[in-house]
């Protein structure tokens, strides 16, 4: 997440063993792990290596799919919600927001994770499971937040997630598609710099 392995570089399981000090299982258990989240690759006989970053093009199909299904997911959601599902996007998003002090770096792929949990909660509510699992198999916050470290890409984001909240409290299915389409629209604009 924080790039400090270099988006398509090689990872040793060798060398990971010897710089943190442990045997070569937990090494494997935890490349396994990050494959599956889509952040290391395997290649057969060659051996694992950190995820290149994603292309312009990678990006823009990407947010096409999350305008063409998450702003319907959230309106679906906002009229299914109950004082259970309200709170625990509160508790996400709450947390999501109180990330100061510590390494910015650390920070940073932290509220990515929330943010990808804060998401997929959204699209477990709206009843879906299949445009649940097509969006969850993209890792599209991995891939994302990865392109660039900025403050403004999480504050921005904190105040686009509370207006998310007022419609979901509302339970205004309309207000949670606009509210969601402007969020994706305003996140894809702010990461496009990436690409300069
Ligand atoms: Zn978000």
């Amino acid at each position: 997440m924080a790039l400090r392995i270099a988006p398509g570089s090689r990872i040793t399981v060798d060398n990971l063993a010897r710089e943190l000090n442990v045997s070569q299982t937990p090494i494997r258990e935890a490349l396994g792990r990050l494959e599956g989240e889509g952040l290391v690759i395997k290649t057969h006989l060659i051996g694992y290596s950190a995820a290149p970053q994603i292309s312009r093009r990678r990006f823009d199909e990407l947010y096409d799919l999350r305008l063409l299904l998450e702003p319907e997911a959230a309106a679906r959601s906002a009229r299914r919600l109950d004082e259970r599902r309200l709170a625990e996007l509160k508790e996400v998003a709450g947390v999501m927001s109180r990330g100061h002090g510590g390494d910015e770096r650390v920070r940073y792929s932290s509220f990515a994770r929330l943010d990808a949990i804060f998401h997929d909660r959204i699209l477990e509510f709206a009843g879906n499971d299949l445009i649940r699992q097509t969006l969850a198999h993209q890792h599209t916050h991995f891939h994302i937040f990865r392109l660039m470290f900025h403050s403004r890409v999480t504050e921005e984001a904190l105040d686009e997630h509370q207006a998310l909240l007022v419609a979901f409290a509302a339970g205004d299915g309309k207000a949670a598609e606009r509210a969601m389409r402007e969020h994706i629209e305003r996140s894809r604009d702010r990461l496009l710099p990436a690409f300069e």
